[in-house]
C-alpha cells in the first residue's frame, strides 16, 4: 500500500491551517506547531477574492461562511476631500458571474476560526498549540523539527506558513533585504451602531490623497466597519500586528479629510488603534530544499495595496496539498508547488507595490486620467481573479530547477 507522507507546517495563521485542511481532505496526514498558546480573536479585515474562494467552497465551508462574510457590490475609489468618485470596479455578481466565486470581506478571526475548525474535524489531534519552531534538520529519510523547548518531532516534508517574520525562511534562505516602503497602516475596527446606517453602501471604500490613503469595508454581517488607513510616515516603526498606538494621532495624521472618514475615526475606541510598519521584499526565486518549503507571507511577504495577501496563501495551500496528493517524490512535488507558485506570486507582489502611487496621485484630473489608463476592472480581474488553484495545471517539477 502506498505509504502517505507526514507534513509538518509551522504557524496556524491563514496559510497554514489551509495546507492542512486541503492536505487532510485528500487523506495525507499533517501535524501543525504554532507558536501561539490558544487560537484567538486576532486581526481585523482580510478580502477573499473568487480564486481564493473557491477553495474555502472546496473544503465545505460555504454555509459557514455565509453567516459571517459581506458581499461588496464594488470597489469605490474616492478623492479624499471631496469625496467624489473618481472610479469604480464592480464586485458583487458581476465578480462571481466572471470568476465562478463570490467577493468576500471576512474577519481574519472569523476565517481563521472556520479553517481551524475544518482541520480539527478531520483530524482533533493536528494542532499543536505553545509549540514555537527554532529550526530543522533533513536528510534522504526526512525531516526533523526542532521546536524552541527542546522537543523534536519528525517527517516527511516541512512547510514554513510562519508569516513575515519566518523562521523557517531563514533557514532556508538566510537572511533576505526588508526595505521600509515609507508607509505605516493603521487598523480599527468599529461597530456599526454607532455610524449612522447610510455612512456607506456594501463596498470596498479606497478614499485617495496625498501621501496617504483609506480603506474601509464592511465585516461580519456588517456589525463591523473595517478601517485602515495608509499613510507616509519618514520612520520605519515595528512590523507588529498587535501593536497599538495613540488614536490622537490617528486623528491628526487624517486631519482635513472628508466628514465620513472623520465620523469614522471618532467613533474608534481610544485604545482600539493599531499601527505597524509595511515593508517590501522584493521576490525569491526558490524558497524549497528537497523535503522543505514556503507557504504564504513566509514565501512571498506581500503588501496590502491589491487586498491579495491572505488569498495567495490560501491558494499556496490548495496548490502544495494537490502536489503532493499527486506526486510521490517528496522533492519533486515541492519542485512543482513552487515552479507554479512562483511567477503568479512575483505578479501580485509587485502589482501590490505598484497601487500604492496610483492611490497617492495629488492632482485629481491626474488621478482620474489615471485611473482610466489603467482600467482596473479588465487588467486586475482576469488574471488574479479568474485563476483556479483546484484545477490549474501542476508545473512540471523541473521547469525552473
Ligand atoms: C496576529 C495577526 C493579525 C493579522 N491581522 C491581519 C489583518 O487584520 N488584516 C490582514 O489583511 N492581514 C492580517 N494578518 C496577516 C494575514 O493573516 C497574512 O498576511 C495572510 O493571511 C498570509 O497568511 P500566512 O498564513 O502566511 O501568515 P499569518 O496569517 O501571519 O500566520 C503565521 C502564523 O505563524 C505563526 N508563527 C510565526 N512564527 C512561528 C514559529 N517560529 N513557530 C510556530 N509558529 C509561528 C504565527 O503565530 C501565525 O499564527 C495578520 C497576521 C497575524 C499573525
Amino acid at each position: 500500500m502506498k505509504k502517505h507522507p507526514l507534513t509538518l507546517i509551522v504557524g496556524a495563521g491563514i496559510g497554514g491551517l489551509t495546507a492542512a485542511a486541503c492536505l487532510l481532505q485528500r487523506g495525507l496526514p499533517v501535524r501543525v506547531f504554532e507558536q501561539a498558546p490558544a487560537l484567538g480573536e486576532v486581526g481585523a479585515g482580510v478580502q477573499s477574492s473568487a480564486n481564493a474562494v473557491k477553495v474555502l467552497y472546496d473544503l465545505g465551508l460555504r454555509e459557514a461562511l455565509e453567516q459571517t462574510v459581506v458581499r461588496p457590490q464594488s470597489f469605490e475609489f474616492r478623492r479624499f476631500d471631496t469625496g467624489e468618485l473618481m472610479h469604480r470596479i464592480p464586485l458583487g455578481q458581476e465578480h462571481e458571474r466572471r470568476h465562478g466565486a463570490p467577493y468576500f470581506h471576512i474577519h481574519r478571526a472569523d476565517l481563521h476560526d472556520l479553517l481551524a475548525r475544518a482541520v480539527l474535524k478531520m483530524d482533533p489531534e493536528s494542532i499543536v498549540l505553545g509549540a514555537r519552531a527554532d529550526r530543522f534538520e533533513e536528510n534522504e529519510h526526512g525531516v526533523t523539527l526542532h521546536l524552541a523547548d527542546g522537543r523534536r518531532v519528525s517527517g516527511d516534508v516541512l512547510v514554513g506558513a510562519d508569516g513575515i517574520k519566518s523562521t523557517i525562511r531563514a533557514q532556508i534562505l538566510g537572511p533576505t533585504p526588508v526595505s521600509y516602503t515609507g508607509d505605516i497602516a493603521w487598523r480599527a475596527v468599529i461597530p456599526t451602531d454607532r455610524l449612522p446606517p447610510d455612512i456607506m453602501d456594501t463596498v470596498s471604500a479606497v478614499w485617495c490623497g496625498p501621501k496617504k490613503h483609506a480603506v474601509m469595508y464592511y465585516l461580519r454581517a456588517r456589525k463591523l466597519l473595517n478601517f485602515v488607513g495608509l499613510v507616509e510616515y519618514p520612520h520605519p516603526e515595528n512590523e507588529s500586528w498587535t501593536q497599538k498606538r495613540p488614536w490622537i494621532d490617528l486623528k491628526a495624521d487624517f486631519e482635513g479629510w472628508h466628514p465620513t472618514i472623520q465620523m469614522v475615526i471618532d467613533a474608534i475606541d481610544r485604545d482600539g488603534c493599531y499601527r505597524y510598519a509595511l515593508n517590501h521584499r522584493t521576490p525569491v526565486h526558490n524558497w524549497s530544499t528537497a523535503r522543505a518549503t514556503l507557504l504564504g507571507d513566509a514565501a512571498h511577504p506581500t503588501l496590502p495595496y491589491l487586498a491579495s495577501g491572505a488569498a495567495m496563501a490560501i491558494e499556496d495551500g490548495a496548490v502544495l496539498a494537490r502536489c503532493l496528493a499527486a506526486i510521490d517524490n517528496v522533492s519533486d512535488a515541492l519542485q512543482s508547488y513552487q515552479n507554479g507558485r512562483l511567477e503568479r506570486t512575483a505578479a501580485v507582489v509587485h502589482e501590490s507595490a505598484r497601487n500604492r502611487d496610483l492611490y497617492r496621485i495629488e492632482d485629481e484630473a491626474e488621478m482620474r486620467r489615471a485611473f482610466h489608463e489603467k482600467n482596473m476592472n479588465k487588467t486586475r480581474s482576469e488574471w488574479l481573479y479568474s485563476y483556479d488553484p483546484l484545477t490549474v495545471p501542476l508545473a512540471a517539477a523541473k521547469e525552473h530547477a
